[in-house]
């Protein structure tokens, strides 16, 4: 299933209320003030904080889990 990006405009970062960024490649919504990156899951973003990828300055570290 395709993510609509018009859901963009209606979905927010439910950390900081902001808005998100669509990351087509990746296929992830990211908030930039948080560094999280929210899963799309068959085409419905999961925007839970607790299940958000962490995003981190360098992407080679981006697989490091804490
Ligand atoms: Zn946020």
């Amino acid at each position: 299933m395709i993510f609509d990006t018009k859901l963009m405009e209606i979905l927010a970062c439910p950390v900081c209320k902001g808005k998100l960024d669509y990351d087509k490649a990746q296929q992830e919504l990211i908030c930039k003030f948080d560094k999280l990156a929210y899963a799309i899951d068959r085409g419905i973003p999961v925007l839970l904080e607790n299940e958000a990828r962490r995003l981190t300055v360098d992407n080679e570290t981006a697989e490091q889990e804490s």
